[in-house]
């Protein structure tokens, strides 16, 4: 994930909770891309705090540093001497035609640089350095995993069998849609709700959510299969939901009480995350003394993989 700073209910509903269940199962590697996020972010002074609050969000979230390693990923430089060596192998052509690419240089005309198109380079190395067998991606991140798989199989191909080609685990991931309730959750849009909010400022971000725009007055019947207020309530009001959408089709409640509801219901749901990253907060240093043990177990991997990339490629002194 790239440091953005703190999470919103998007990253938590999208990946975060699925990759703490994952941490059941098998042995996970959870990396905060802070070399990806040199693409676009340009302020130094910008960068740790944004590192820190994604890593106080995972921790409060339950990623567990005992369980899991959990680093930052220009902590393993290893990333960025395999990004070089994969850099050898991959065609400009396969780089070009990624659609983010395009976006990304559409997005920044004043600042398109190398590094936006060696992008998926650099993913590939973060999975590849690990030699991790299974990824977690929903359907729509299919494409970039299959391009890291093409370049661990051309790899190896020209050199000898190396690099682990990774296969996903496909999570069903929802979209989780903005406070404007037409466009996709997310900080850059600014209609994002921090998981990590406190009840008062929940209060105020989700009273301002668009609701039923097909719904004019209050006494009119509502459309909750369509409005986004109560699309949330479904995974934050489990117990509640169906007297939610009864009361919205009715017009039995308002959409300013569904919009209270679901503030008081968001602030219970995350109540123990809240709690933890408070825990966390008052503990100066502990996030990242957790990242740096996190950074040197992934070294563990990060040298046998490099070791093994340079031998097979013929580079170095001899033995
Ligand atoms: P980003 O910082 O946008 O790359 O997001 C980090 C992770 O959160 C990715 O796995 C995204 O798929 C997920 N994510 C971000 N925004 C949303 C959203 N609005 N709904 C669902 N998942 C999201």
């Amino acid at each position: 994930m790239q440091p953005t700073g703190r999470l919103h209910i998007g990253n938590y509903l999208g990946a975060l909770r699925n990759w703490v269940r994952l941490q059941d199962d098998y042995d996970c590697f959870y990396c905060i891309v802070d070399y990806h996020a040199l693409t676009t972010v340009t302020d130094p002074a910008a960068l740790r705090p944004a590192v820190e609050d994604c890593a106080l969000d995972w921790l409060a979230a339950r990623l567990d540093p005992e369980r899991s390693v959990i680093f930052l990923q220009s902590d393993v430089p290893e990333v960025a001497e395999l990004h070089l060596l994969l850099s050898m192998t991959t065609p400009l052509s396969w780089l070009e035609r990624v659609p983010s690419f395009k976006e990304k240089a559409d997005e920044h005309p004043d600042n398109v640089n190398y590094g936006l198109l060696g992008y998926p380079v650099l993913q590939a190395a973060d999975i590849l350095l690990y030699a991790g067998e299974r990824v977690p991606v929903g359907e729509d991140q299919l494409p970039h995993l299959e391009l890291t798989r093409e370049i661990a199989r051309r790899f190896n191909h020209r050199y000898r069998p190396v690099l682990v080609e990774p296969q996903p685990i496909i999570s069903d991931t929802p979209r989780v849609m903005g406070t404007d309730g037409v466009s996709k959750m997310s900080k850059s849009r600014g209609n994002a709700i921090l998981m990590s909010a406190e009840p008062d400022e929940l209060l105020r971000v989700v009273s301002t959510m668009v609701t039923d725009v097909l719904r004019p007055r209050r006494s009119d019947p509502g459309h909750p299969e369509s409005c986004n207020v109560c699309q949330l309530h479904r995974i934050f009001s489990p117990d509640r939901y169906s007297e939610i959408w009864e009361g919205e089709r009715t017009a039995r409640t308002g959409c300013v009480d569904t919009k209270k509801a679901l503030a008081v219901a968001v602030a219970e749901y995350f109540a123990p995350v809240r709690e933890r990253r408070h825990e966390l907060e008052a503990r100066p240093g502990a996030v990242w003394e957790i990242l740096a043990e996190g950074a040197a177990r992934a070294r563990v991997t990060a040298r046998e993989t490099i070791a093994a990339v340079r031998d097979a490629m013929g580079l170095g002194a001899a033995g």
